[in-house]
Parts: C-alpha cells; sequence; structure tokens
C-alpha cells in the first residue's frame, strides 16, 4: 500500500538486475539529482508495462459502474438496509457525470435512505444538491414532500409549510391528479399539513456531534517548538537528525504534540477495489474502500458524499473540502489517480507536498541542498562527525536544520524538506525503484500538460500550451527535474518520518505483549535500535518473561518444568518427563473445554458452565504454572457466569484473582488492566458495594483515560455509575 504494487516493484528489480555493474554503482552513489537524470533514460522501456498496470486501477468515471451501483442501491434500500444504500448511492454518484439528471438522481435517491436513518439535516442537503443537479422536473413533487417532512422533524414548522404550498402549486399547475403515485403524495400532503397544524410535529430532532473537541486539558505550550509541550525540547544529532527529547517527566496520557499534518493523503486501504485484478475484467463489487469511507482532503468520515467532477475516486465531505483539494492539488492529481493508485501512497504524498509547497520554495530548497556546504546538513548520517547542534555559518548561530533564522521549530515545508532520508541505508535496488516510479510521476504531468499547472502553482491553463508541446524525449525540464528530486527525497524519507493513522489500536507493541526480538524488529524500518531500560534489561538477562510466566508444571508434583521438547521436572526427587508437545495438546483441550463451558453460558445453562469450569481449573492446575494466563481467564469466566445468576460477592472474588493475574502480565496500568476493573466496577456496582465500587471506577477510570480517552463510552459509563452511587439514599448506603 505505501510500496508501489507488487508487479512494478518486480519490473523495477527486473530492470536492476539487468544493469552494467559499473552504471549501477554509479547510481548507487550518485546524489539524487544525478541518479535522476540518469533515470529518466532507463524509465523508457518500462512504460509501457507501468500504463498496462495503471489501467487496472479504476479511476474514471464509467457509466456501467454508476448503474450497478444505483441498482445495488435500489436492492439495499428494498431491504431496508439503508446504511448500504447511502453508500452505494454515493459509489453510483461518483460515476454518473457531473450535472446531470443521472447524478441528481443520485442525490435524490441517497436523501431517502438518509431520511429513513433519521439524518435530517443531510438529507436536506442531499436534496439541494439534487435540484441543482439538474433533478427531472416530473419528480419533484415527491423529493418536496421528502423536504417537508425533514422540516418539519427538524421543528421549522414555516419552511415545511411553505414548502408544502409549493408542492400544492406545482401538483396543480403539472395538471393531472389521478395517477396513483399523485394520489399517494395528495394524501401525503394531507396527512403532513394535518401534522403541522395540529403542533403534533415529533420534539425537533438532534443530530448527533460525535466529534466535539474537548479542549479542557492544561497545555503549556512549548516556546520554540510551535505545538510542542513545555516537557519536550528540540534536538540534532547526525545519526537521528532533528529529533524531540523529553526535558521533564513525563505522565502517562499527556499530550506532548499538537500539529497538523504538513501533508496527509487518505490511504486507499487493503483489498482495494479500485485495482482489479484484470483490465478486461468489468465487474464491480461492492466492497469498501478507505475512499468510500473518509474525506479525500480532510480525512473525515463520510455520511453522504460528494464526488469530484473529474474522477471517482475522490470523494468529500463537504464541498468546502472538494473546492480547496481542487485548488490546492487536486486539478494536478485528478487526471493521475490511477498512476498514483498504482505506485503507492509514499510517491502520492511525495507529489502532494511538493504541489502544496509551490514551485519556488522548492526549488529554493532544492538549491540549497545542492550546495556543498549544506550538503552534510540535509543528509546528515552522511557526514557522521557534527556536534549535536549545527552552526548556520550564515547567521553565525546555532540553528537546527528546518528551524527558521530565530532557531524556532515550526510546521512548514522547509521542516519536512530537512527531514532525513537516509539516502545511505536504503538499499540501492529500493532507491531505484523509487526513482524510477518518480520519473514516472514526471513524465506523465509533462505529457499531459500538467507541468504549469505544478510549476506555477496557478490555473492550469496559462501557458500550458507552449510548454508541453513536442516534449516526448526522455528528458524532463530543468523546473520538473527540481520537482523531481524534492519527489524522491521525500518519498526516502517518509519511510522513516511519516504517520500512518488507522483506527486506533488499543493493544499496540509493548514489552508486556511483545519480545524485545520482535520490538526491535518493528523499529528497523527506521534505522534505529532502542536503548531504554526495558529492553536493555531483557537483552542482557537474557530470560524471556513472557513465556516463563506461561510455563507449563509438573503434573505429579507440581513443581516448575524445564527443557525444550523434552520436559523435565525441576524438583529432582520427583524426575518426572513429558514431552511438551503432550503438554501442549493437553492445553488445547482445556482451551476446547473452556470453550464449551462458555457456550453452555451463552445458552442460559450456568449451571452446568459452573461445574464445567470448575472442573477446567483442577485440570489446568495440575500442570499449568500458577501463573499461567489461562489460569486467569478461567477465573475471569467463572465471575462472569456467576455475574449472570446475579451472584455478585462470588463473581467479584473470581474476578479480583484475574485481576490479580493480569496485573503481573500486562502491569498495573496496562489497559488490560483497565478492562478487568471496568468488569470489577460493573460487579460491585449491581451488588451496591458502594465504597469498594467508588474505589474501583476511579482506579479503572484513571487507566481507561490514558489508554481510550475521557470520550471513550467505558469513561462515560463509569462516570454514570459513579453519579448514581452517589446520589443513592443514605438509608441504603447504611444497609451495606
Ligand atoms: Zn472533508
Ligand atoms: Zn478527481
Ligand atoms: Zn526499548
Ligand atoms: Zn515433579
Amino acid at each position: 500500500m505505501a510500496l508501489p504494487v507488487e508487479e512494478w516493484r518486480r519490473s523495477a528489480a527486473r530492470c536492476w538486475a539487468v544493469l552494467e555493474p559499473a552504471l549501477r554503482e554509479r547510481l548507487a552513489a550518485a546524489p539524487l539529482g544525478e541518479a535522476l537524470r540518469m533515470g529518466c533514460g532507463l524509465f523508457g522501456p518500462e512504460e509501457a508495462a507501468l500504463q498496462r498496470l495503471c489501467r487496472r486501477a479504476r479511476t474514471g468515471k464509467e457509466p456501467a459502474a454508476a448503474r450497478f451501483y444505483r441498482e445495488e442501491g435500489n436492492r439495499q434500500f428494498g431491504r431496508c438496509c439503508y446504511r448500504d444504500a447511502v453508500r452505494l448511492y454515493s459509489q453510483a454518484a461518483a460515476h454518473e457525470p457531473p450535472r446531470s439528471p443521472e447524478v441528481a438522481l443520485c442525490f435524490a435517491n441517497r436523501s431517502a435512505a438518509l431520511f429513513h436513518l433519521g439524518h435530517f439535516e443531510v438529507c436536506l442537503e442531499d436534496i439541494a444538491r439534487a435540484e441543482s443537479h439538474g433533478y427531472p422536473d416530473r419528480l419533484l413533487p415527491k423529493v418536496l414532500l421528502r423536504k417537508a417532512e425533514c422540516l418539519l422533524r427538524l421543528g421549522k414548522l414555516q419552511d415545511a409549510t411553505d414548502t408544502l404550498t409549493a408542492v400544492e402549486n406545482k401538483m396543480t399547475v403539472d395538471g393531472i391528479m389521478t395517477s396513483p403515485i399523485h394520489r399517494m403524495l395528495l394524501k401525503k400532503l394531507s396527512q403532513l399539513k394535518t401534522e403541522i397544524h395540529e403542533g403534533s410535529c415529533p420534539e425537533p430532532a438532534r443530530e448527533a456531534h460525535g466529534d466535539i473537541q474537548r479542549e479542557s486539558e492544561i497545555w503549556e505550550e512549548n516556546g520554540s517548538i510551535s505545538g510542542a509541550s513545555s516537557s519536550l525540547s528540540l534536538n540534532f544529532s547526525t545519526e537521528r537528525g532533528r529529533h524531540l527529547v523529553a526535558s521533564q517527566d513525563i505522565l502517562p496520557g499527556q499530550n506532548l504534540l499538537k500539529e497538523k499534518a504538513f501533508v496527509s493523503v487518505l490511504c486507499p486501504g487493503e483489498g482495494d477495489s479500485l485495482l482489479l485484478q484484470d483490465s478486461s475484467e468489468t465487474v464491480w463489487d461492492t466492497r469498501v474502500t478507505n475512499a468510500d469511507l473518509y474525506c479525500h482532503h480532510c480525512l473525515k468520515q463520510l455520511l453522504a458524499s460528494i464526488p469530484c467532477c473529474g474522477c471517482s475516486y475522490a470523494k468529500y465531505c463537504s464541498q468546502n473540502c472538494a473546492d480547496v483539494a481542487w485548488e490546492q492539488y487536486h486539478r494536478t492529481e485528478c487526471p493521475l489517480g490511477a498512476l498514483l493508485l498504482t505506485l503507492g501512497v509514499f510517491c502520492h504524498v511525495a507529489l502532494r507536498t511538493v504541489l502544496l509547497a509551490g514551485f519556488s520554495e522548492v526549488s529554493r530548497l532544492v538549491e540549497w541542498s545542492r550546495d556543498d556546504s549544506n550538503k552534510d546538513l540535509c543528509n546528515a548520517e552522511a557526514g557522521g562527525e557534527h556536534p549535536s547542534e549545527v552552526l548556520d555559518t550564515r547567521a553565525g548561530r546555532k540553528v537546527i536544520p528546518g528551524c527558521n533564522d530565530n532557531g524556532q521549530y515550526q510546521s512548514s515545508y522547509q521542516a519536512v524538506f530537512n527531514l532525513l532520508p537516509h539516502v545511505e541505508k536504503h538499499s540501492p535496488e529500493h532507491k531505484f525503484l523509487c526513482m524510477l516510479s518518480i520519473v514516472a510521476i514526471c513524465k506523465k504531468l509533462q505529457e499531459t500538460g500538467l507541468e504549469a499547472a505544478v510549476l506555477n502553482g496557478e490555473s492550469s491553463t496559462t501557458g500550458s500550451e507552449q510548454k508541453t508541446c513536442g516534449k516526448t524525449s526522455d528528458e524532463l525540464s530543468p523546473e520538473l527535474m527540481i520537482m523531481a528530486e524534492a519527489m524522491l527525497r521525500h518519498v526516502l524519507q517518509l519511510q522513516c518520518n511519516a504517520q500512518a493513522i488507522t483506527v486506533m489500536q488499543e493493544l499496540g507493541p509493548h514489552r508486556c505483549r511483545m519480545r524485545v526480538a520482535e520490538r526491535q524488529q518493528l523499529l528497523s524500518q527506521y534505522f534505529f535500535e532502542c536503548r531504554c531500560q526495558a529492553c536493555l534489561d531483557e537483552l542482557e538477562s537474557d530470560v524471556e518473561s513472557v513465556s516463563m510466566r506461561n510455563s507449563f508444571c509438573c503434573p505429579s508434583c507440581q513443581a516448575s518444568m524445564q527443557g525444550e521438547e523434552m520436559l523435565c521436572c525441576s524438583n529432582e526427587a520427583c524426575a518426572f518427563s513429558v514431552s511438551r508437545e503432550r503438554l501442549s495438546q493437553r492445553l488445547l483441550d482445556l482451551q476446547q473445554q473452556m470453550e464449551k463451558a462458555l457456550e453452555l453460558l451463552r445458552d442460559s445453562k450456568a449451571d452446568e458452565a459452573i461445574k464445567m469450569l470448575l472442573k477446567c481449573q483442577i485440570d489446568a492446575r495440575n500442570f499449568l504454572s500458577p501463573e499461567h494466563l489461562l489460569m486467569g481467564e478461567l477465573e475471569d469466566h467463572l465471575a462472569q457466569v456467576y455475574a449472570t445468576l446475579g451472584k455478585w460477592q462470588e463473581a467479584a472474588r473470581h474476578l479480583g484473582r484475574s485481576i490479580q493475574l493480569v496485573e503481573m502480565h500486562h502491569g498495573p496500568s496496562s489497559v488490560e488492566m483497565g478492562h478487568e476493573l471496568f468488569k470489577l466496577a460493573q460487579i460491585l456496582f449491581n451488588g451496591f458495594a458502594v465504597s469498594e465500587a467508588l474505589s474501583t471506577i476511579q482506579r479503572a477510570e484513571e487507566i481507561l483515560s490514558v489508554h481510550c480517552g475521557p470520550q471513550s463510552t467505558q469513561i462515560q459509563e463509569l462516570q454514570e455509575m459513579k453519579t448514581c452511587l452517589l446520589e443513592l439514599p443514605r438509608s441504603i448506603l447504611q444497609r451495606t
């Protein structure tokens, strides 16, 4: 996804493999600009293959696709699956020509689905959109009645009345009102009028606004790093480039940075339906990609998207986002959609970065980096002997690369440009792939007459004619070479400096869940080795703490077992031995028994479930160490069964033991611990164990607010429980 599609990676690798060894060496050692110049000649023979690959990415508007999605949408609508219908009508709209009756029809259909979902405001927006895109006049009464109903639901009585009057007039003017449709509409009309007259409209519906930002946190901003907390300071080293260091102790959950991304691109996501297997296939499918879920520009979640006028893959949350995106970058990217999808997100980010920065700023910094005296700053690890701060010869002061002349860090293209590209550390093959890909983008810009738009950062129509005609040679214009050099630099930087935002991941890498070798492996893409205390301890002690706790014990005397494939009892007097495989099989059987117990619970056979779990527990004690996580799971399940029976004290007792094990394995402030405490709080709450419940709620809140944020449903539920407990009458409190 981040890198180009596999076929193009293979093409580039083949191309690299057959190069003369001398040329390969020259390419590997050449500065970026020089390598690009050589690369232009090498791209030619690969161009046709890349074009074939691009044809698989369907990014244009296709009437057949529009028809397919609209019919699918109608089907889902008929089955009352309104959410799916909204999405499918959106996909249909993206394939219809802009300002056509067809696209208007998509918006009108979508408004009906939105109405059923209770999104009245958005429904009104879609109706307005349908009207402005040329919705067929004869169908208008139906849509206007929906509009009146929305207004009514929103409590806008006057607007609703006005709309109804308009519908009535329209139907009178249209004449004959004998068709079944018209009769139905008339019935609806009179029904709505009665509702208005009687004032019987429902409570004005409030639409949910989920993303209310809370700015309650005290935020002390750093004097020299905009958007950073004062607990941080900015450093520079030859090995790491510009980086942040903690200058004060940092509490878990404390906010450290609030910076808007200089550039962001929506990842198309895995299983991308835009990339079909075969170009001859015209089969459309209803799979959902990120392009259907998030705004192409601001990445907000989409409800009723607005399609780009030119392509089928850019969808926006609002007309404003569509306009801003077009102005800033999309008018250049729009015709390049298939190429950008084929070359992957890193190339896409690189292009958008230079488009946002503008040619003059890009060229200023590229020229600066070509200057010999600045080379080491741009690619610091090549130099190797710089002090931790760098003397800016011009100003005669210490300035960290990327900061302004006053030494202050601010989000800017200059700051992005000065991130380390690690040119020396990437493999020559990888650099070659990136280089060919960037050349492909620039060639395309040159051929399609978009060059002028890129260079001026202004309207694409001005002066593009003269610039582009006749440029079919292998060469790129000097200006495009500058853009290409910057883009190549950005692609190489991205591996170490880009942030991919996926959905909130609760169980991220942590020393309690992952061994040191796995953790270090994750860091290798950043050319970085962690030397934190946890890593050092684990590397030195050679003890695999995670597996130690999840070990077997002797089935004969319960002492610990030692060995690899053959396990021997550590108690010499016992000398019991057994194969690891046997015990592993026994563990598997035990887990199956546990699953069966849970099934019993689901079938409301709680008593049988308890019996089975207790049997599992006896069995587990025979061959698992008391600290084994499965012991905790058994306790957790027992707690669950007792809770369904309303035996709160027993439930709390079992959960308490589970919590001990979770704390041992995952640590006292882990998210796992938070979840267990949350369960305990619920049990104590239900059992009226007021003071215990209150203290458990507080512990759970402290942990979960760090991991899940103060807006999470769990935190809110905890707070509701607390309020409820504090409001209990004294008489009940004294009883407990
Ligand atoms: Zn948006
Ligand atoms: Zn577009
Ligand atoms: Zn570490
Ligand atoms: Zn033994």
